[in-house]
This record gives structure tokens, sequence and C-alpha cells, in this order.
């Protein structure tokens, strides 16, 4: 089954509607010189770009991190390895994951009056992708006053506008301690399966250290992108000198740290594999350190301004109670389409979104679909123009300009924005070695072949990402057996199938944090928090009202399921027109997709919906027992 969670984020995009195929019946495109480029050109000039990087094997591409590759997933960063005697007890609810999900689901439910609540994580502390993700230069991209999740009650205000990995690292640990969620915790453990117990109304887990624990809740939390994934090329087991993936930065060889001055690599030749996010984050810090570095890109990302700033305090001491949900709450109307007088946040997502309404200017003029969709598509181009013309301003050599420039609509990828990144080529140890679009052909013993030429070096960084369009079960670890047997691999085998992308018909007490039919918004942070609330919401219901199980209905899923169907803003053609990656499964787009997308209205309509849904108090469309 492919799952992709992440399809969400192109649909906010189509949320704007945006559609290819009516594009391409408008016969007023206004004339190139009017725009100060020419559309017809554009389009031609991304498809020839996104026909170069078609691959008939699509995600097939990527290995499998594990067997002879389980190296890379090792745990850099223990710093005292776990002993303890399995686990055989019985605990109220398992929390599986203690990133962002599993530490805002934990502080709900304390604030609920939830004491016996045990997280279950992989890693030797809390912080999820800011535990693994400590590579040099790692930030988050929204802005933390938004982003970081639980700020009013934690009395924490981020200190620059993108805070840096090691403060929202050390922000989750905040939040486990406020809300006093070491207390019951196992690190260091990952579960293996999931068992129904029906007679005794629970749910028993199994982890790799011989737990048989038990627990009447499970909220499964995995997060989305949490198995790192290898590029399949020839010859990636041969080298002989020293490898690692960026969520496993191996500091011990580079030196320095998270802000940099990798000061063992004066002398060494490194290559790093992958240009998209972390690539942009962590590129300016190798080229500022290494003897010599080689960028392998494959497509360039979309690189916009950054514009970093350290927190204003008077600002900050102006805020009144309830600002951080305001804000968030305005940041997604504004990149969901919305019509809002004021932009409390200004980065590059709603400058983005301002941008492309401001220009198509439409609301209020009765435009039809197609008109928008032109207008939008026009926007788009106009702002990639501004992207490309920034490489320009910022790369000094023409011919590695040309390379870095991006050739396709601006979510066809995650957009980046860095201030650094660009400038990083005009050091005299970083070579672009731009492979057209074909990648890295081979890796040998000595270090990597591309365009037909070896490249010698001691260090190979794959920036390679992870796994998004593989079965869901696959990428969480472990699958689940629910009533009779049920897989939920054989379950979802064909899509996803839920009540609200929460609960599972077939797997009662069980609560699945993720965007597939549920809300997506750009700031992950902030739909986790509305689904924590909920789960929150029910589990007080269950306590006061002695409900042993709950379940959703089969007529309650298969309506969802049809809703999501219906409303799903994915396009095919789209996706199709884009360069691959792993918005649109690498080029291949599923047909369940669809299924799999978001709640297509939005986010803020989604939180809605939950709320009018809890406030009608009856717990409609799940069974209780
Ligand atoms: P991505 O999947 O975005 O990028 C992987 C990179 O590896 C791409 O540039 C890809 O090229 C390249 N690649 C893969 N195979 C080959 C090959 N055979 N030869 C050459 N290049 C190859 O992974 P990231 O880790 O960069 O980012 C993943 C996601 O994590 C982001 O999209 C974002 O959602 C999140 N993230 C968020 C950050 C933040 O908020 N601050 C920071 C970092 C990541 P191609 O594009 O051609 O496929």
């Amino acid at each position: 089954m492919n799952h992709s969670d992440l399809a969400g984020l192109e649909s906010l995009w189509q949320g704007i509607l945006i559609e290819i195929d009516e594009i391409e019946e408008m016969a007023t495109t206004p004339a190139a010189d009017d725009l100060g480029f020419d559309p017809d050109g554009l389009r031609e000039k991304y498809r020839i770009e996104r026909d170069k990087r078609l691959r008939s094997d699509g995600n097939e591409q990527y290995l499998e991190v594990n067997g002879d590759f389980s190296d890379y997933v090792d745990d850099p960063y223990v710093e005292e390895p776990l002993n303890r005697d399995p686990l055989h007890d019985e605990v109220d609810v398992v929390i599986i994951g203690g990133g962002f999900g599993g530490l805002i689901a934990g502080a709900r439910l304390r604030e609920s009056g939830f004491e016996d609540i045990r997280i279950i994580e992989k890693g030797s502390d809390f912080g999820g992708t800011w535990y693994w993700n400590r590579y040099p230069g790692a930030a988050c991209d929204t802005e933390a006053y938004i982003y970081l999740p639980l700020l009013e009650e934690t009395g924490y205000i981020p200190t620059e506008k993108y805070a840096k990995g090691p403060e929202i690292y050390a922000h989750s640990q905040r939040i486990a301690r406020h809300f006093d969620l070491y207390r019951d915790v196992c690190f260091q453990t990952e579960v293996s399966g999931l068992d129904w117990q029906e007679r005794d109304a629970c749910w028993l887990i199994h982890t790799n250290r011989g737990d048989a624990m038990r627990a009447r809740f499970v909220v499964m939390s995995n997060g989305p992108l949490n198995r790192p994934k290898l590029p399949g090329i020839r010859g990636i087991d041969t080298f002989r000198g020293h490898t690692f993936h960026t969520s496993r930065w191996d500091y011990e060889y580079t030196g320095g740290g998270p802000e940099g001055d990798l000061s063992n690599l004066t002398d060494k030749r490194v290559a790093v594999i992958g240009t998209g996010a972390t690539g942009v984050q962590c590129i300016p810090h190798l080229g500022a350190s290494a003897k010599a570095l080689y960028v392998f890109q494959r497509t360039p990302s979309s690189v916009d301004v950054r514009n970093n700033r350290p927190t204003d305090s008077e600002w900050a001491g102006s805020l009144k109670p309830g600002w951080q949900r305001e804000r968030m709450e305005n940041f997604n109307t504004l990149t969901s389409g919305g019509v809002i007088e004021e932009d409390l946040v200004q980065d590059g997502w709603t400058e983005i979104i301002r941008n492309l309404i401001s220009m198509a200017n439409y609301r209020g003029q009765g435009l039809d679909r197609g008109e928008i969709a032109r207008l939008m598509e026009l926007a788009d181009f106009q702002k990639m123009e501004q992207v490309r013309a920034r490489v320009e301003e910022c790369v000094n050599d023409p011919g590695v300009a040309e390379s870095l420039k991006p050739w396709y609509r601006q979510f066809c990828k995650r957009p980046c924005f860095h201030d650094e990144y660009l400038p990083t080529f005009n050091l005299e140890g970083v070579t672009l070695v731009d492979t057209q679009g074909k990648g890295v052909e081979e890796i040998t013993p000595r270090g990597i072949v591309a365009n037909g030429q070896e490249y010698e070096v001691d260090c190979i960084i794959f920036a390679t990402g992870f796994e998004v369009g593989t079965d869901y079960t696959r990428r969480a670890g472990y699958d689940l057996t629910g009533r009779n047997g049920m897989r939920l691999s054989d379950k979802w085998k064909d899509g996803m199938r839920t009540l609200h992308g929460l609960h599972a018909r077939g797997f009662p007490n069980l609560f699945i944090v993720s965007n597939g039919q549920a809300g997506f918004t750009t700031n992950f942070p902030h739909s986790m928090d509305e689904t924590a609330r909920h789960i929150s919401y029910i589990l007080q219901q269950c306590r006061s009202g002695n409900i042993t199980t709950i379940e959703p209905t089969q007529e309650a899923e298969d309506d969802w399921v049809e809703e999501i169907i219906r409303l799903s803003r994915i396009s095919e053609s789209f996706q199709a027109a884009c360069t691959p990656g792993y918005y649109n499964n690498e080029g291949k787009p599923d047909p369940r997709s669809a299924q799999n997308a978001s709640y297509g209205k939005g986010p803020n309509p989604f939180f809605k919906l939950m709320r009018e849904w809890r406030a009608e108090g009856s717990m409609q469309g799940l069974e209780r027992h």
C-alpha cells in the first residue's frame, strides 16, 4: 500500500485551485512581453526537465535500510545503553513515539488527569525528528513561535524566528518535564507488534526488548519521516571510506557540532548526495569546513529568502494569553488560501500564498475555475522566476548558477528557505556536480562516479531523505493484529480506511496520529495538537461513561472514506506534470492518493468539524461497549 501522509502539502497547494488540464484549455494566455516570461516556453522547459528525471523504478530506486545497511540507522547519540528487564505489566495508555506527536498527546492527556501513561520511544530521549536530525544547520522552516508546541503552557519563547535544532530538541525535553512524561517512559525501545486481546479488551504490545506489556488504549504517533532511506546506487556497499546518513550525523568523524565548525574535515574530501531540505541546511557547514566538498545534485531545490532574526523581547513581553493559538490559526488560514487582513507570521510560506492570491486577484470577481487556475499558474511562474533570479544574484559562476535553478512548479517539491546555501557554491573548495537529473551512477571503493567521471572522496554523506510512499506498517516498523486476526497492513492494502484519520474498524481503542484522512497543515505540530485534544476528549468520555472499548462503526468509516475521496483536491494531472519526488510517489502518481489524502476542505474546516463533533456529545460513529 502506498500511503503518502505528506500528499497533504501538495493538496494544500492544489486546494487553491490549480489544475493543469484546465490551464491547457485556456485560450487567452497574455503575451510573453507583458509578463516578462513566456508561459508556453516555461511549461515546455518544465516538461523537459521532468522527463529527464522520470524513471521506471519510481520508489523502488531506494534501498530499505536493514540487513547489511542497518548500521545506517544505529543510534549514534545514546550516552548510556539501556539494560532493563522485559515488562509484562499493564498501563492505561501507551503512546508510541516520543516526538512532538507523542509529547503533545501525553501533555493533553496529563492536563485531563490521566496518570497512567507510558511513552515508548526508539531514541534515548524525547524529541523524535529533533532527536535524530542533529546535522549541522538543522533548524525549523516554519516560524518557531507557531512550530514549537505548547509555548504558553511551558512559558517558553524561542530565541529566534527560526529556532535551531538544539533549541527545539531542548524544548521537547521541557515539554516532557513540564507534563511529567519522563515518569514511566521506555526509551531505547522499539515496538515490534501490537495484538488486540479480545477477552481482556486491551492491546498486547511486543518490543525489541522482550516486553509484552498491556495497554487499554494505544496512541500511534510514529512520525511521517522516521525511516531514513538510501539510494539504490550500484556499488553502494563497496565504498571503503566513511559514510553516514544525515539523520545519524557522525560528529566523532566530522568534529564540531550542530552550529558547525566541523574541524575534523579540514583535511577531508567530502561528498554529499542529495540537495533537498536537509542538504540545503547542512551543505553550508560542510562547505565552510571541508578541504573539498562535492555536492552531487539530481534536482535543485527552490531556495528562497530566510531572513532569520532574534526574538524581540519587547514583542515577546507584549503577547497576550491565547496568542500562540491565534497565531497558529492565522497562519493556517493564510496558507490554505483564506482571506484575513493581517498576516501575523509573515514568512516564506504565507508570502508564497499571498503572492499567488494577489497576483491571481480573483476574489470577488466571479472568475471561473479555469481562469483562476490560469492566473495561479502565472503567479507560480512569476514566483519561480524570482527564485531563479535569486540564484543568479547569489552565485558568481554563471554555469553553476544555471545548474542550481529549479525548473518545476513551486509545490512539486518542498520549498526551502536559506540565505547561506547558494553563496556556498562561491567557495573555492566547493564543487557542484550537476548530474542533469540522472543522479549518481555508481559508488566505487574510492568514491563516486557521476557524468562518467570518478570523484575520489574520504567520506560520503547521504542527504537522501526518508521513506514516504512505502507501506504504513513498514515505515512504522511493526504491524497490528486487530479483531479476528485482521492485520492493519491487509486492511489498508488498497488505501487507508479510517474515521477522521484516527480510528480504524477492527482495531478498537487505537488512535492513529497521521495526516492521512485527517487535517493537514504545513505547521505539523498544530494538527498534532488538535488531534491530541480530540483523543483526550474521547478518553475522558470513556472514563466518565465507564466505556471499555470504542471503535468506529462500519458505516461511519465507509462514509468518511467516501467523503475524503469526494473532497480530495489531489489532481493526477498536476502530480503527473511535476518533477519526480516524494510528493508524487517519485513520478508515478498513485491512483489511491485521493483516498490517502488529507481532508480536502483544509485544516481549519477539519478542526472545526472535530470541535463540532465533540460539542454534539454523542461520539457519533463510534461504537461503545
Ligand atoms: P528529500 O527526500 O527531500 O531529498 C532527498 C535528496 O536526495 C533529493 O535531492 C534527491 O534528488 C536526492 N537523491 C536521491 N537519490 C539520489 C541519487 N541516486 N543521486 C543523487 N541524488 C539523489 O530528503 P530531505 O531529508 O532533504 O527532506 C525530507 C523532508 O524532511 C523535507 O521535504 C521536509 O519535509 C523535512 N525537512 C524539514 C526541515 C525543516 O523543517 N527545517 C529540514 C529538513 C527536512 P531528487 O530531488 O532528484 O529526488
